[in-house]
């Protein structure tokens, strides 16, 4: 996974290290801590200018998530079934127990997923946070700065 670092536009000083597919719903307005420069987070999004992304409620694609799961737990376990012919190798049980344990915890985070979609538990959640994201945008002086930092705002809140 590549990993991109942010400095600050004004004082250089290291801001942020951030995998560019992580996403998170809240303020994206942050201040450097050494000379005080506003600056915007990219992974932090406001559902309210943005929207949900589209495959927030798809259940194909944790399906999806919980096959791979399955296949590295197949992986794992296959494995498992071979490493005590191999005895010259140290930790012989590490690699198993290690695919074994990602491919539950794959399976079992899109289970997770889909209950939470199943149940309306998620979009209740994304409703919360829609209604977050409106009220810090209808203050017309944070919409503005985010807006001069280059994020995109919708006019109505501008
Ligand atoms: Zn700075």
């Amino acid at each position: 996974m590549e990993y991109i670092t942010l400095k600050c536009s004004h004082c250089e000083k290291k801001l942020l290290t951030y995998n560019p597919t992580s996403r998170k719903y809240k303020s994206p307005l942050k201040k450097c801590k050494k000379c005080g420069t506003e600056y915007l987070d990219p992974r932090c999004h406001e559902i309210a200018a943005e929207g949900i992304p589209a495959d927030t409620f798809s259940i194909p694609s944790y399906l999806v998530l919980i096959a791979v799961g399955g296949l590295i737990i197949w992986r794992g376990l296959y494995l498992f079934s071979r490493c005590h012919l191999n005895t010259s190798d140290s930790l012989p049980w590490l690699m198993p127990t290690a695919f074994t344990i990602m491919g539950i915890v794959f399976a079992l985070w899109g289970l997770i997923e889909i209950i939470s979609i199943a149940t309306g538990k998620k979009a209740e959640k994304f409703e919360r946070l829609r209604q977050e994201s409106e009220e810090r945008l209808l203050d017309n002086s944070y919409a503005r700065t985010l807006l001069n930092l280059g994020y995109c705002i919708p006019e109505k809140y501008i």
